[in-house]
């Protein structure tokens, strides 16, 4: 088992976590309920579906995990994580409200309601990460996402992004946009991998990086 909780079958992802409350069909194996973890919901398990490496998450991991909408990828990384903690930064009220329904579930997904624009508005709620991960959809993704790590993430911890190309520019080729961004990601990281998450997610590319 390469994560912790997660069996990998037939090149898809499964989690024993059924009682998260998302919409989805559960399948058995070896006669046991599981969910699938969909790469058509969440660019980790699609980034992980195309062979991305270096994406190293430990059962006591400290995550924080910016752009968490209702929980979808965080349920998975609870159960990843049993023994750490997912700080899940969410700006949209309606989703956060269900985020934070999640949380009343899942003791270790702590839920914050603020913007990933603004750090310093919730400096005084974390603690160190081991991680730092983003999927947020905005111009300046980039500089939040580097904004953040700056602030949270330990010497050598582990950086991943979800890019969409659209919201940087809806002019520009996607391939062009994700030029910039490695450009603009070497100046404050190693990038330990980079994949395009077409046809699963359209437009997006996923960068897994290291802070030196
Ligand atoms: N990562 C989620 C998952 O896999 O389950 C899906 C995230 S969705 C694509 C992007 C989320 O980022 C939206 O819920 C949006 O409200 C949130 N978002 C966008 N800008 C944000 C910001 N500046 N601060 C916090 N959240 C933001």
């Amino acid at each position: 088992m390469r994560f912790n909780n997660i069996l990998e079958k037939n090149g898809k992802l499964y989690s024993p976590d059924t009682d998260a409350g998302f919409t989805e069909e559960t399948v058995r194996i070896d006669d046991k309920p599981y969910r699938e973890w969909d790469v058509r919901r969440s660019k980790l398990s699609a980034a992980i579906a195309k062979g991305a490496k270096s994406i190293e998450i430990s059962k006591n991991g400290k995550i924080l995990y910016l752009g968490a909408a209702h929980g979808y990828t965080v349920s998975f990384l609870s159960q990843i994580c049993d023994a750490g903690k997912i700080f899940s930064v969410e700006f949209a009220p309606r989703v956060a409200r269900e985020l934070v329904m999640l949380a009343g579930k899942r003791k270790n997904i702590l839920p914050i309601v603020a913007d990933a624009n603004q750090p310093n508005t919730y400096y005084h709620m974390l603690q160190a990460a081991d991680i730092v991960y983003q999927d947020i959809a905005q111009r300046n993704q980039v500089e939040i996402f580097v904004k953040n790590c700056n602030l949270f993430l330990k010497k050598g911890g582990i950086a991943m992004i979800a890019v969409k190309a659209r919201s940087i520019d809806v002019t520009e080729k996607p391939t062009k946009i994700f030029a910039d961004v490695k450009r603009q990601l070497e100046e404050n990281f190693r990038i330990l991998d980079y994949r395009n998450l077409e046809p699963m997610q359209k437009d997006h590319a996923f960068f897994v990086c290291r802070k030196p």
